[in-house]
């Protein structure tokens, strides 16, 4: 089926275009640059950027892709989770659509869209054949979660979140307080680059059992950000120079060790051999090479879609809408609203 979705749930306004799981059209605007003076994404600037980027983005796609209207088979849009009046205005613009056109609307998770970013491949690629179970890690500014796949849409079980900030949030954090631009991640990748990952011991969060903890894979990472925040400190209040580098080098370990520490323990408890990774922080050297080493060690198969489908995109949603469509789902009820806390485990909303 040919599908298009729409994603607006953070700041990425996504409009791809899909059949089955080969991608014709991904087109991304992105409200990032005017975050930065913030340091982290402020709802309501997003939200009025969607609505200023919706109409091009939309268009820009369907030129790429070749295609009106009359051919698409379905539309589909983020429901959930993400940042409400960002995901209203896909929602709204979604059911807009679908009125004016009589097209199905499918309103689907945006973490399961995550998931579907691996079955897409590019126009005359070969797509992978995708097997399950899997666990997939999704690390971004908005979530830090651990799932377990055994369907991408009937089937999604939440192994651990976290209980505090995301990881891709700690590192915007932790950047801020070195004194590095937004977004921090790339930030403190390139500096950690010539700095020495064992010259401090941050703390690693919930890696003992607490009660803190919802679920058995739950991560915490405020307490290792409020670790950099005193060691900086102290440093600075004793007229010493903060080895930037060594702090940056010594904090992404510290993150990397808790996120794959889990992914790969969870893969082993649970007999699963396929690791799937996903969401911006993807994009963390240190994130690859410490995925790679210790999945290789494991016997574990990883799989890593291409950080353009990583990262938040419409493609990964009407990915999701075409799988719902070949199964032969109904499409949405049109009364559905933005759920900013949909679980996982709601591949889509309001389905009759
Ligand atoms: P969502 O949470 O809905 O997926 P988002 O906009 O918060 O949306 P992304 O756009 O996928 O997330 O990713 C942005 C986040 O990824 C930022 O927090 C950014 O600092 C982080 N990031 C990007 N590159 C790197 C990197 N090299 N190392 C660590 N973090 C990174
Ligand atoms: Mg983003
Ligand atoms: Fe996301």
């Amino acid at each position: 089926p040919l599908v298009l979705g729409i994603e607006t749930s953070c700041d990425e306004t996504g409009v791809g275009i899909v059949r089955g799981t080969t991608v014709l059209a991904n087109v991304i605007s992105s409200s990032m640059a005017e975050h930065a003076r913030f340091g982290g994404v402020v709802p309501e600037v997003a939200a009025r950027a969607h609505l200023e980027a919706l109409g091009p983005t939309l268009q820009t796609a369907l030129e790429r892709a070749g295609v009106g209207f009359d051919d698409l088979d379905a539309l589909a849009v983020t429901a959930g989770p993400g940042l409400s009046g960002a995901l209203m205005v896909g929602v709204g613009a979604a059911k807009g659509l679908a009125t004016a056109t009589g097209l199905p609307l499918y309103g689907v998770n945006h973490l399961v869209g995550h998931v579907a970013a691996d079955i897409l491949h590019d126009e005359g690629v070969e797509g992978r054949d995708v097997e399950y179970p899997t666990i997939a890690l999704l690390v971004s500014g908005g979530h830090t979660s651990l799932l377990l796949v055994r369907d991408l849409i009937d089937d999604v079980e939440l192994l651990g979140e976290t209980i505090d900030d995301a990881a891709g949030e700690a590192f915007d954090k932790v950047a801020r307080l070195l004194g590095l631009p937004y977004p921090g991640g790339p930030e403190i990748d390139r500096v950690a680059r010539e700095g020495d990952p064992t010259a401090i011991r941050f703390p690693r969060g919930l890696t003992k059992p607490s009660d803190l903890a919802r679920h058995r894979y739950d991560f915490s990472f405020s307490g290792v950000k409020t670790a950099v925040a005193r060691w900086v400190e102290q440093r600075a209040d004793s007229g010493e120079t903060v080895p930037v580098a060594d702090v940056a080098a010594s904090f992404r370990e510290a993150v990397v060790d808790v996120l794959l520490g889990k992914a790969v323990a969870a893969c082993r408890d649970l007999g699963v051999p396929r690791l799937l990774l996903g969401g911006g922080v993807v994009a963390n050297a240190r994130v690859r090479e410490v995925a790679a080493h210790r999945c290789a060690d494991a016997g574990i198969a990883l799989r890593i879609p291409p950080l353009s489908l990583c990262t938040d995109n419409g493609a990964m949603i009407a990915a999701v809408g075409a799988r719902l469509v070949s199964a032969g789902r109904p499409p949405s009820r049109l009364d559905f609203g933005a759920d900013s806390s949909l679980p996982v485990t709601e591949a889509q909303v309001a389905a009759h």
